[in-house]
């Protein structure tokens, strides 16, 4: 390949880490072009801690209220976290990635495996921030080995995510094995039309022989990446140790890693099968419990096609055998590929490639809720996603919804360009999917902006229904839901529409404690859990970790030592959690410092989306999340929903099926209501969902600027008593 033309270029001493940290941040703007090495302050670890916490101080500092997404002071910020990159414990290759989302105009953090996270903090720097807007298409290349930063003018015809990854682990390797010394992150054409781009980032895969890819898929990272004009960001870093993290204290770090090797050895055939199947294994599992999105979340089973899709018929087509560990040491190794696939349509046709994935809520998006039983189908979807460089669950969930607009004749065929969207119509879903990465079919330009765009955008270009539209649009503050039917699931409302950033599947996901185990039966109850998970799983996002190996296998004993509700927080690998902490940074963190070093964050980052939002940072929930909007849906599981009016007094004999809909609607719009304000108020927050000053206080956040916003958009009436 012809080499790429030096725009600019930068050389550093790489910092030295230290008990998990290099102590530096690397800026770079693409527009000016610039690049500063930035100390990282000891009150910015004991704060923020490092990975997401990292990435939202800097992005605060970084840009204005009325910042929006594809302004260039908007940021992508990456950071790993002090654990990031270690090898003893599996799980600890993540890295977070935190912007303005194009989604939601309010912050979105999104996590990947690969080795980016490891290999810029081995680089050097506890976190990237890239600022600027170049004028043309750029690569940014950080080289760990030299001490040197390059903004290069790309040389790539094909910026689609694995052409170029491919392209450039080849350029920039020395030989076969300097590829794993190397990783990419890219997006892909669709990115540049959509919201909901993703941000691919790869590893090596030395058996294979190929490129692998992992998504930061959700919030539209990759989209900003394009309007950026960068075709991708690419780190080496080739002389990596066995303690590259300089942990205090590598006994420990062993110890505890060997324990949860071997519980994954013995336990995963018997428990979730990670190993053969990935989070696939999930989708039996939740057509039983009527949890599987189906025709747009309208339905939660479909018995006559889910053999189709059962996880079984994944494991045939996964490849077997293979360690397929995201990260080194990784030993859960979840991260599954079918080999050769062969692809019959688009840009691709015809060629063999390995395809990974695709995960449980591919399955479900790309798969179930669009009507779709043909994995082959899905696997190919899959593939075109990330090549183009789309979320999967944006697309899949927004997808589903254009299906069901045109099945209700909101939408025709005259306005889709001649496609037939009907659910299940795979040949024209594809090719819908096409029209976006060529971007020129204004109809598909429209559905890659997601939900809440196509609502509006319908509406005014095709008059189509907005009440209705509205009720089955399965957004959350501009963000579209991911896989679970959260209908019956009161405290899953709360872990889809009650988050920081919109619904996914990051928070909470109570579904088995609420619905099918009721260990959460009051308000309080719900609260409670409402804020616990989604502090503890935050956690994950400060450190650099994985949250798979906490509950994807369980100690043996887990269910019989630990009463129910505990048992679901997997004590004992909550305390190999203190454990490795402790044992890299060398600090003596207990089990109860986990949730308050997230609240910090987590009540940061919502004062951030508060900020954004000029105070409108208000919690939505679609009709559909609460409950069936039509008579059909009702029907299909009309004795089920005849009970729950029963149970709340009404007696549905006589009734039209239009008025039970509307009556147990009613009932569950004030029971959002009452779960809003308890779990606000656990929480620490006033009615309109602002963290109080005092909550600030309580955790040390409460900064000059962060008191601030709260001041303004806070008044004494929304206090909860
Ligand atoms: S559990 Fe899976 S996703 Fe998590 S680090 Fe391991 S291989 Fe990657």
């Amino acid at each position: 390949m012809d080499k790429m033309k030096v725009l600019a270029e930068w050389s550093y001493t790489p910092a030295k880490i230290d008990k998990g940290y290099t102590r530096k941040t690397l800026y770079v703007n693409v527009g000016e072009p610039r690049m500063e090495i930035r100390d990282v302050t000891q009150d910015m670890i004991d704060t923020f801690t490092g990975g997401r916490g990292f990435d939202l101080k800097l992005l605060w500092d970084a840009v204005k209220d009325t910042t929006k997404w594809n302004d260039p002071e908007n940021e992508i910020v990456i950071s790993g976290g002090p654990l990031c990159g270690i090898t003893q414990y599996p799980g600890a290759g993540k890295s977070y990635a935190a912007f303005i989302s194009p989604l939601s105009g309010q912050t979105y953090d999104s996590n990947s495996g690969g080795y980016w996270g490891p290999l810029t903090k081995f680089s050097g720097f506890d976190a990237v921030e890239i600022q600027g807007k170049a004028d043309k298409d750029v690569i940014l290349y950080i080289n760990g080995d030299e001490g040197k930063i390059q903004i290069l003018e790309s040389n790539q015809p094909d910026i689609n995510a694995y052409t170029i990854t491919e392209n450039l682990h080849e350029y920039f390797a020395t030989s076969e094995a300097d590829k794993r010394s190397i990783s990419v992150v890219s997006a892909g054409k669709a990115a540049e039309t959509s919201y909901y781009g993703c941000m691919n980032m790869s590893f090596y895969d030395p058996r294979r022989k190929v490129t692998r890819l992992k998504q930061a898929g959700r919030g539209g990272g990759g989209s900003i990446m394009r309007d950026k004009k960068i075709a991708a960001m690419v780190v080496k870093f080739s002389k990596m140790g066995g303690n590259e993290n300089n942990a205090v204290d590598l006994d420990t770090l062993q110890k505890v890693g060997v324990k949860l090797h071997k519980e994954i050895h013995d336990l995963d055939d018997s428990q979730c099968k990670m190993r053969k199947i990935g989070t696939a294994h999930l989708n039996e599992i939740m057509d039983e419990y009527n949890l599987l999105p189906t025709n747009n979340y309208k339905f939660g089973q479909n018995t006559a096609e889910i053999a189709k899709i059962h996880s079984s018929e994944y494991e045939k087509l996964f490849t077997q055998g293979m360690p397929d560990g995201c990260w080194y040491g990784c030993s859960m190794a979840c991260a599954k590929a079918v080999d050769g696939f062969t692809i019959k349509t688009g840009p691709c046709k015809g060629q063999k490639v390995t395809v990974d994935g695709p995960e449980y809520e591919t399955v479900a998006s790309l798969g179930s809720n669009i009507g779709v039983y043909d994995p082959l189908w899905t696997i190919e979807a899959n593939f075109y996603a990330d090549h183009y460089g789309v979320d999967t669950i944006s697309l899949g969930t927004g997808i589903a919804f254009v299906c069901e607009c045109f099945e209700l004749g909101l939408i025709n065929k005259t306005d889709t360009n001649g496609l037939d969207l009907n659910f299940g119509m795979k040949d024209d879903i594809m090719e819908l999917i096409h029209r976006m990465a060529v971007g020129t079919d204004e109809f598909a330009a429209i559905v890659a902006k997601g939900i809440r765009y196509m609502k509006k955008a319908f509406a005014e270009k095709y008059k189509a229904d907005a009440a209705k539209m509205e009720a089955i649009g399965m957004e959350g503050q501009g963000v579209e839901t991911s896989e679970y039917v959260p209908k019956e699931s009161i405290a899953q409302w709360g872990g889809y529409y009650l988050t920081l950033k919109g619904p996914q599947h990051d928070e909470a996901w109570l579904i088995f404690m609420d619905m099918v185990n009721k260990q959460l039966p009051t308000y309080e109850d719900k609260a409670e859990a409402l804020h616990y998970f989604p502090n503890f799983r935050t956690w994950f996002s400060l450190v650099g970790l994985c949250k798979l190996p906490w509950n994807d296998v369980e100690p043996a004993n887990n269910r019989i030592v630990n009463p129910p509700k505990e048992a679901a927080k997997v004590p004992e690998h909550v305390q190999n959690y203190v454990d490795i902490f402790n044992a890299v940074t060398g600090k003596a963190i207990k089990k109860e410092d986990i949730i308050t070093m997230s609240e910090k964050v987590y009540n940061f980052q919502r004062v951030f989306q508060v900020r954004m939002k000029q105070g409108n940072a208000f919690h939505n929930i679609p009709l559909r999340a609460l409950g069936p909007v039509f008579a059909d849906e009702w029907d299909a599981r009309k004795d089920y929903y005849d009970g729950k009016l029963k149970e709340i007094g009404v007696e549905p004999a006589g009734l039209s099926t239009e008025t039970k809909i509307q009556k147990l609607q009613e009932y569950r719009l004030g029971m959002w209501d009452g779960l809003k304000t308890a779990v606000y108020k656990r929480r620490g927050w006033n009615k309109k969902g602002i963290p109080t000053v005092e909550t600030l206080k309580r955790l040390g956040i409460d900064y000059p600027e962060v008191v601030a916003v709260v001041e303004k958009y806070s008044k004494p009436e929304d206090v909860i008593a």
